[in-house]
């Protein structure tokens, strides 16, 4: 088997070392990942300029491909030939923040797992929740487990075709987890607020901020299954059709 590591917070970040470590006994592991933090920043095909790919080293010593791309660029250059072996699986993580609701087509991480969908090959983006403020650095152990272990499932059982996992862990220890919850796209509550400041030359220019966004607590949900002390493994599809909406818009006088 040959997975492909990547990410959306920087080929560095502790979260995709943590999960290339976690699977590098489920066969070979080639890491690709951006050479920069990419998060938020969605699904993206850069077309306007060329991408560059490069050799780094991680620091545990193992070899990696960077790029001056997205995280989905990354994807695309390896499935597209970069990456001369073919790819049987993409994870791409382990992302130090949930990805829920809406989240999803914000998030680099997912959206890498989505481009692995449209290379043809199985994708699984893996999330932490971990607490909004922490000082140490963020003990990935637990998610880096279950990622091997959704990860093993995916590659003996097969994901349905055209479907990735967005998959979160909340941030427990093993033994404090109660489970694994397939659930669906729960609804995330943003708190973005504008902030207008002025630059040296008078001009105004602008900060989305705001407090970190929160979500409604629904049995069923990602954020209900997190907020409960469950993985959350959430199937997704490229197919955004409103489907009972077509009814309704088909009765409007075209
Ligand atoms: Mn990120």
């Amino acid at each position: 088997m040959h997975i492909l590591v990547t990410n959306d917070d920087g080929v560095q970040a502790p979260g995709l070392l943590a999960l290339a470590q976690a699977v590098r006994d489920l066969g070979t592991v080639t890491v690709f990942a951006p050479d920069r933090n990419w998060s938020a920043s969605g699904h993206v095909k850069t077309m306007d300029r060329p991408l560059r790919a490069r050799q780094v080293t991680l620091s545990d010593g193992s070899p990696a491909l960077t790029t001056d791309g997205a995280p989905s660029d990354s994807v695309a250059l390896a499935l597209l030939g970069v990456v001369k072996e073919k790819i049987d699986l993409v994870l791409s993580g382990i992302n130090p923040h949930e990805n829920i609701g809406h989240d999803v087509t914000y998030s680099g991480t997912v959206t890498a797992a989505m481009e692995a969908v449209i290379g043809g090959v199985p994708g699984i983006a893996v999330s932490l929740n971990s607490p909004e403020e922490h000082l140490d650095p963020l003990d990935y152990s637990t998610a880096a487990r279950v990622a091997r272990r959704v990860a093993q499932k995916a590659l003996a059982g097969g994901l349905p075709e055209g479907v990735l996992l967005n998959v979160n862990v909340p941030y427990l220890k093993d033994d404090e987890i109660k489970g694994y919850a397939v659930t669906r796209q729960g609804l995330r509550l943003y708190r973005d607020e504008l902030d207008a400041r002025k630059d040296p030359r008078g001009k105004p220019y602008y900060w989305i901020g705001g407090d970190f966004p929160t979500g409604v607590i629904e049995e069923g949900t990602d954020f209900g299954a997190l907020k409960a002390g469950y993985v959350s493994i959430t199937p997704l599809q490229l197919d955004l059709t409103a489907r009972e909406a077509m009814e309704r818009l088909r009765k409007w006088e075209w």
